[in-house]
């Protein structure tokens, strides 16, 4: 639940969690500067509107080649095996360490066997595995504009928006 005391970020990342950021990455950076989205340093831009309704307080293009699970902030992540509902929280965080160790992400249940990769799981609240993504910090809305979304799908194809709750 909202209170006025915590801070909304929007991390909007790759729907493919093997994705690495490279020279693509860099130019989306830099042509969202011509645009005047943020400034070279992530601040706020003069179309303060254009990604989020309001603005935020700054971007970051989060590279982590290691991979992590992109949440939110506050509590675990839950998810069921979509053959059987099991409860697989346990299991999705060994899949999550197994991949960041260089190994394969796929979940398997331990109750009927089906094996799913960790990012087709219906996680709850929304979250992703990724190895580079967008961090909007301090939001003023929790929407992306279509602009910002139509922009990371040309770059990333599939894109998935994670809120997340601070403090
Ligand atoms: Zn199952």
């Amino acid at each position: 639940m909202p209170h006025a005391s915590s801070r909304l970020d929007l991390l909007v990342a790759p729907c493919d969690p093997e994705r690495l950021a490279g020279e693509p990455e860099a130019r989306w950076w830099s042509s969202a500067v011509d645009a005047g989205w943020w400034s070279a340093d992530g601040a706020l831009g003069p179309a303060r509107d254009a990604v989020v309704l309001g603005g935020f307080a700054r971007a970051r293009l989060e590279v982590h080649p290691g991979g992590r699970l992109v949440a939110n902030g506050q509590g675990g992540v839950a998810t069921r095996c979509p053959g059987c509902g099991a409860g697989l929280a346990r299991e999705l965080g060994v899949a999550v360490r197994r991949w960041q160790a260089g190994d394969g992400r796929e979940v398997t249940c331990p109750r009927c066997g089906r094996v799913e990769p960790a990012e087709r799981l219906d996680l709850r609240p929304p979250a992703t595995l990724a190895r580079v993504w967008v961090g909007l910090a301090d939001v003023a809305d929790g929407r992306l504009s279509d602009a910002a979304a139509d922009s990371l799908q040309a770059l990333w194809g599939a894109i998935i928006v994670v809120p997340r709750r601070v403090g």
